[in-house]
């Protein structure tokens, strides 16, 4: 650290992304990517926009945002897109965080990161026994909540009927609903939006529709919440949305049988793993994701990984209290998925 860093900033602890090997050949089912390729669509619209790179984007995005609008049936005033939506959820605790930020004890890494960032007071609110997220322990909070609906590492959902009891139990705070995995069996909150002006829903393009590498994300909410983060995403980087990506986005929200075929087959592979997994003797936690999250029999969560890694695949181990035990296992194709019984038999023998 350089002595001309910010003083308040110093003791930040950096959200750490999931290793992207160099090395070719390994079974990549660490950071929750597709096993396929982008919608066949995707790539000759990259290349048109990618014709027109010598004019700005269009900041607004607005046929992305008028696609997105039509296919999550909501008014074009009710969404936001962003890089990723990982900047989305940073504007919305940037933009609703003053009054603090309750969360889950095992959610997504990144939501204490940003907290920090923004010198936000926090209040961490753990899963129950089950690891699942009991809203009745959200009662009487007087902050932003912000919950992943399935929740990750764990991969549990809740049920529409919770999510609304959690937004009608804090109707004068903003609850943000992170739905990254909603596609691959989860019931989106979006649904609510009609009757609930403190819902906030971020989705992303990265896990089921084959986009990551594009950073694509968006919200949907109430025109006030949306208008309040386009004046975050206008305070700081009004092109947020590349042009490439743009083009990427609405070429993949046309192709709805490609998402369809893409997303069964990972729940198929999901049920097919976790099965496989549970007859040698795993616990393995029951997923709406597009990854189960499983505990070995006999053996720590960090043994187990390095010896995948060892055979060559990836998965993520979390080194954080309660969850020692397990890994996070991204689900891929058959074929890898078939390879990943295939070596952990090996290495319970
Ligand atoms: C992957 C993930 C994100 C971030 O997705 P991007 O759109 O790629 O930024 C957000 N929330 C959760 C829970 C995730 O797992």
């Amino acid at each position: 650290m350089s002595r001309f860093f910010h003083s308040g900033l110093a003791q930040l602890a950096p959200y750490t992304p999931g290793e992207q090997p160099k090395a070719q050949g390994l079974i990549k089912l660490n950071t929750n990517e597709s096993p396929f390729p982008p919608a066949p669509g995707v790539q000759a619209a990259v290349l048109e926009a990618a014709g027109r790179l010598q004019l700005y984007n269009d900041p607004s995005a607005g046929r992305l945002t008028a696609a997105i609008a039509r296919a999550c049936r909501v008014g074009e005033n009710q969404v936001i897109c962003g890089n990723g939506s990982d900047e989305i959820l940073a504007f919305a605790l940037q933009a609703f965080g003053e009054c603090g930020l309750a969360f889950p004890d095992i959610t997504y890494g990144f939501y204490p990161v940003w907290a920090a960032l923004y010198g936000l007071n926090t209040r961490i609110i753990p899963l129950n026994s089950q690891f699942d997220i009991d809203v009745t322990d959200y009662g009487g909070n007087d902050r932003t909540i912000v919950i992943a609906n399935p929740n990750a590492p764990t991969g549990k959902a809740l049920p529409l009927s919770a999510i609304e009891q959690l937004l009608s139990m804090n109707p004068d705070h903003v609850v943000i609903v992170d739905e990254a995995y909603v596609d691959f069996g989860a019931e989106s909150a979006a649904a609510l939006l009609t009757d609930y002006d403190n819902l906030l829903v971020v989705r992303t393009f990265s896990k089921s529709r084959q986009l990551a590498g594009a950073r694509l994300g968006f919200a949907l909410g109430n025109a006030p919440l949306i208008e309040d983060l386009n004046r975050i995403r206008n305070s700081f980087h009004p092109y947020n949305v590349n042009a490439m990506t743009q083009a990427a986005g609405i070429a993949a929200l046309e192709d709805r049988a490609y998402f369809d075929t893409c997303r069964q087959s990972v729940m198929e592979n999901r049920e097919w793993t976790a099965e496989e997994l549970r007859k040698i003797g795993f616990q393995v936690l029951p997923s709406k994701a597009n990854f189960i999250f499983a505990a070995a029999p006999g053996m720590n969560g960090l043994a187990y990984q390095q010896a995948l890694r060892e055979r060559g695949v990836l998965v993520r181990y979390f080194d954080q209290p309660r969850i020692r035990d397990y890994v996070r296992i991204s689900i891929g194709s058959r074929e890898q998925m078939e390879r990943v019984i295939f070596v952990t038999k090996e290495i319970l023998a």
